[in-house]
């Protein structure tokens, strides 16, 4: 049975078959783990990981996918979660979970920002995305890749690029160049918000003009004595900031 490939679901199949075994030495799987993947598609990284796991967790949205994976898997070996991953509540799965995924690139990013609610249940996290994504969660302050994804999450996890995944590993082939980056959520957070909204709203506003310098974009939260008392120049953009000075402004703010 042919599956026609679904540009809604962000379907571009793994088929590149060292490529796969070079993704799941990095997740090096463990019969005891309890894992999830996103969006196991055709099984490209399934059929490997059931090879080694005695059990997996899927969450998968398409129903003609669902309907193969059934009828491929016994029960006992794949959980299938049937929806959306955006709705999917990664807390059902216990306190020590592993993630993995090629992910569909159109909600990459909602996937990482849903994900960030369950960071207490997880273990470590592995995904394929766009390569152009991960150099920006990767990125380091006053580089051009540098924005609010690489803050807001390089405040919960450490993160490394793997390696990178040409288009011709995949069927179809995607029109970019992909990656593979693993995440681990800080045990004990390096630099703690005491308000993790006010945190991410003050970089929302430093981050939504970015050629425009903090005295203005942070106006709302801070004024000359406010920069004074925290040590950081007004005139410097937000892609100028670490993780820690975002969130002594954040902490400077809440009383
Ligand atoms: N893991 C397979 C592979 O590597 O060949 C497929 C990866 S493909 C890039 C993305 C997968 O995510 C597809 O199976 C797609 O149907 C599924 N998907 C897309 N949107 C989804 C959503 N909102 N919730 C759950 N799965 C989704």
């Amino acid at each position: 049975m042919s599956h026609i490939p679904r540009k809604r679901f962000g379907q571009n199949f793994l088929t590149d078959q060292g490529v796969i075994q070079t993704i799941i030495r990095a997740i090096n799987p463990q019969p005891g783990d309890t894992m999830v993947e996103i969006g196991p598609g055709l099984g490209a990284l399934t059929d490997p990981l059931l090879k080694i796991l005695p059990h997996l967790h899927v969450v998968e949205i398409d129903r003609d996918i669902i309907a193969r994976l059934e009828n491929n898997y016994p029960k006992t070996k794949l959980t299938i979660h049937a929806g959306d991953v955006l709705k999917f509540d990664f807390s059902s799965l216990g306190e020590r979970i592993r993630v993995i995924g090629n992910l569909p690139y159109n909600i990459s990013t909602p996937i990482l920002f849903h994900l960030s609610e369950y960071v207490g249940n997880i273990i470590d996290m592995h995904f394929m995305l766009q390569k152009e994504v991960v150099e920006r969660m990767v990125a380091a302050p006053s580089t051009p890749e540098y924005g609010r994804l690489s803050v807001m999450l390089q405040y919960r996890y450490a993160m490394e690029l793997q390696f990178i995944v040409p288009p011709d590993a995949f069927q179809p082939a995607p029109k970019v160049e992909s990656a593979i980056v693993r995440m681990i959520p800080y045990a004990e957070l390096p630099h703690p918000a005491k308000d993790e909204a006010l945190f991410g709203a003050i970089v929302t506003a430093a981050f939504g003009q970015r050629r425009k310098v903090l005295r203005n974009t942070l106006k709302a939260y801070l004024d000359a004595d406010g920069f004074a008392a925290l040590g950081i120049d007004p005139g410097l953009r937000a892609e100028n900031l670490g993780v820690a000075e975002f969130v002594a402004i954040a902490n400077y703010c809440k009383v």
